[in-house]
């Protein structure tokens, strides 16, 4: 057991909440910096990999940019000026990340090469109980689930996968100490992250063939470093900054708004998708192949104006036979061709649905996420799951935004979940809970709210194996920050302090 928690004073209701944060991205981050500035300092931010960043520290591949504008994709509290471009480079914002856990001071509690392998709840002492790979363990009143969606690389279930004699890896876990200069490679996946590695491979690959199963809809972006002028213009005009800010954000809230309405605004949005993408796909085979087929909106909308152009040169092809197995020498389509390979690139996405299943998460009564997940993860505003006390739930289910910024749902939400452990402390309480009936009548709500929009009208990742759309918040940022500004404790049971004479019982909050 870790010495920090060695020595626990008995009365859990007045002394200083310890939090487990697990996760060192953007969500743990936001989190740990909320509590800090509200006076919980005793934090712990639980973090596999050797060094922070979450998805920007793993997603290192050529070409690795956020699709999001800078300005808006960055904390609030922590705007910078000098953004080199538009969507900056995973390097830049990896860099900016980490500049803000220095700054803020959350960078001292942060453990690296930590693999949280389980969080079980502890009745009797109202604690999190949290066991490490390495077998070590430490405890915390309430946990921090911040791990994402997108942390566990998905390899398809494709006939021989272990069977390619050539290189492999995927795209969330980039060889770099391996050279494409020269070499036969395949990619197989044409989603956000391929087109953005794509382009770049095709430049230092002898031959590149792109496996695609489904084609995408393309916005133009060009994403080149700022000009002087503007750069400038947004460092020391008063006013710029934040100008942009906020036009970034109802530029986001207008793709949701397309999304939602797929037979107006989304026609009129495809439209313009649908020119841009004629006007670059010259070649008309090329074109026919990755033109989508599904509605336009329905998967992410791809801002890249050096994709497309890519799967025209001369030394790539595109594939659209399904892949039919792996086997020593390549890989065998449909039709019977081998394609020979000397590595294969496998830009298949996460496994989205699996939240944290990295990690067995086991609550009050013996409850497991995974069996009150087994019908499809769902969660009070993404972030609070009956039977699962003192836990709160980072880039939960059904909080992926498809149009907006993640990093205004994370600063939502840990400023929610704060409210939560305030609430906790000032009623004296040994634990917070949502209500089961509240969480099952806000997730009626939002699924409801699903019907008629383009994420219905296509198979994605934001959808589990049952169809349910488990990964998106259905609706627009600014209603998320509506729904979560203010806590309402009357959607929350308190447990109130154990003593010898009285057992913790479970209490309805007053209506606040
Ligand atoms: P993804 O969008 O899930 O794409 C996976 C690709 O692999 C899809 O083209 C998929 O085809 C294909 N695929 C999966 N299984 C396959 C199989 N058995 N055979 C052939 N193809 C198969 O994954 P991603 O590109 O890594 O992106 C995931 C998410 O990460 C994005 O949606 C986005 O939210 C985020 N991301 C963000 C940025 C950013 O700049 N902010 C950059 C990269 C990624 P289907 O489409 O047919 O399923």
């Amino acid at each position: 057991m870790s010495a920090a928690t060695a020595v626990r004073p008995r009365d859990s209701s007045t002394r200083p909440l310890s939090v487990a944060i697990v996760g060192a991205g953007f969500g743990g981050i936001a989190a740990a910096i909320e509590l800090k500035r509200h006076g919980i300092s005793d934090i712990r931010i639980l973090e596999q990999a050797p060094e922070l960043g979450g998805t920007w520290y793993y997603n290192s591949y050529p070409g690795a940019a956020c699709d999001v504008p800078s300005h808006l994709y960055s904390f609030s509290f922590a705007q910078r000026r000098d953004w080199s471009r538009l969507c900056s480079t995973q390097a830049e914002i990896d860099s900016y990340l980490n500049e803000v856990a220095r700054t803020h001071d959350v960078e001292r509690h942060i453990e690296c090469n930590r693999k949280v392998t389980s969080c079980a709840w502890d009745e009797h002492d109202a604690r999190w109980r949290i066991e490490f790979a390495d077998g070590d363990r430490c405890e915390a009143d309430a946990i921090v689930l911040a791990t994402g969606q997108l942390n566990q690389p998905a390899y398809p279930p494709i006939e021989g996968i272990d069977a390619f004699a050539g290189h492999g890896f995927h795209s969330a876990r980039w060889d770099h100490d391996y050279s494409l200069a020269g070499k036969r490679v395949g990619v197989v996946g044409t989603g956000a992250s391929a087109v953005q590695f794509v382009p770049e491979v095709a430049t230092q690959a002898a031959r590149l063939t792109v496996f695609q199963r489904s084609g995408n809809w393309f916005m133009p972006r060009k994403n080149r470093r700022y000009p002087p002028l503007v750069r400038a213009a947004i460092e020391r005009v008063p006013g710029v900054q934040e100008f942009r800010r906020r036009f970034m954000f109802q530029y986001c809230e207008a793709i949701t708004a397309a999304i939602r309405h797929p037979r107006t605004i989304g026609r009129i949005a495809g439209l313009r998708s649908a020119a841009f993408m004629r006007w670059q796909l010259k070649d008309p085979d090329v074109r026919r192949k990755v033109w989508p087929d599904y509605t336009f909106g329905c998967k992410r909308v791809l801002f890249s104006s050096r994709y497309l152009p890519a799967l025209q040169r001369r030394n790539v092809d595109v594939v659209v036979d399904p892949i039919a197995r792996v086997v020593a020498e390549g890989i065998v389509t449909a039709d019977g061709t081998l394609h020979e390979l000397d590595c294969i690139i496998w830009g298949t996405g996460f496994r989205t649905t699996d939240f944290m299943f990295g990690m067995q998460i086991v609550g009050s009564q013996a409850a497991d996420l995974r069996d009150a997940w087994a019908d499809g993860a769902h969660a009070h505003l993404g972030m609070t799951v009956p039977n699962f006390p003192n836990m709160f739930v980072m880039y939960g289910p059904n909080t992926n935004t498809s149009g907006g910024s993640i990093i205004v749902y994370l600063e939502a939400q840990a400023a929610y979940l704060r409210q939560a452990l305030a609430q906790l402390r000032a009623r004296g309480a040994r634990s917070v809970e949502v209500r089961a009936e509240v969480e099952r009548a806000s997730d009626r709500a939002l699924q409801a709210r699903f019907a008629g929009t383009a994420w219905t009208r296509c198979d994605s990742w934001y959808r589990d194996e049952r169809g349910r759309i488990v990964a998106n918040w259905p609706g627009y940022m600014r209603e998320y920050l509506e729904q979560t500004r203010t806590l309402d404790p009357s959607e929350y049971r308190f447990a109130a302090p154990q003593t010898a004479a009285a057992p913790a019982q479970l209490a309805d909050a007053p209506t606040s």
